[in-house]
């Protein structure tokens, strides 16, 4: 697919999400959904949980504190959210932000595997335990943060493929914890070094 292509299949997604073509009652609750945004041919596509008031005001993932400081990592290994892509699992802002439920993760679950499935990343990034967890129950962010893992990815349609990721802290984790802060830049550090192992 080209990037013309890409970009024409991410609209379309992300159309269907902003006209809340998602059987859940957030998709009803929320102020604006969230499909996400970025660069269709990124390399890395980063993936957090759900929208929080300012990406529900907005339309649009980490926006918020959480992803202010998501942008002074990439500059931290020179790049700008443009180059990358970013969402959620949920694409609908849980009220009072509580964690989205089992049922409202099985229902977004289909359109992030096809946003993956166009895109194509070499990674994709796990923002915090939770988004990691719905992809890989049993592991513990205190343990698999940094390090990278390879999975498979199963699409509605019966097929598959192998698929790079890297689970980290949740921003939001680092904000007001400085030695929570150091591991999240030591592991976004090792990013460019993981891209190199995987073109390899
Ligand atoms: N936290 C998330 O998990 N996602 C966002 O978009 C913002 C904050």
């Amino acid at each position: 697919m080209n990037l013309k292509q890409k970009q024409a299949k991410l609209e379309a997604i992300a159309d269907r999400i902003k006209n809340r073509e998602v059987e859940i009652e957030l998709a009803k609750t929320c102020l604006n959904p969230v499909p996400g945004e970025g660069n269709a041919n990124a390399k890395l596509m980063f993936v957090g949980e759900a929208p929080g008031a300012q990406e529900d005001k907005q339309g649009r993932p980490f926006v918020g504190a959480s992803g202010k400081f998501l942008g002074e990592m990439l500059e931290s290994i020179g790049l700008k959210r443009e180059d990358v892509y970013i969402t959620n699992i949920v694409k609908f802002r849980p009220p009072e932000n509580r964690d989205p439920n089992k049922h409202e993760i099985e229902a977004c679950m289909p359109i992030l595997f096809e946003q993956i499935e166009v895109i194509r990343p070499k990674l994709v990034i796990f923002l915090g335990r939770h988004s990691m967890n719905v992809f890989f129950p049993k592991l513990k962010i205190s343990e698999a943060h940094g390090e990278r893992i390879e999975g498979e990815v199963a699409l509605e349609d019966g097929s598959k493929f192998m698929q790079n990721f890297l689970p980290l802290y949740h921003p939001a984790a680092a904000l007001y914890n400085g030695s929570m802060r150091k591991v999240l830049l030591e592991d976004f550090a090792k990013i460019p070094k993981i891209l190199e192992i995987i073109k390899n």
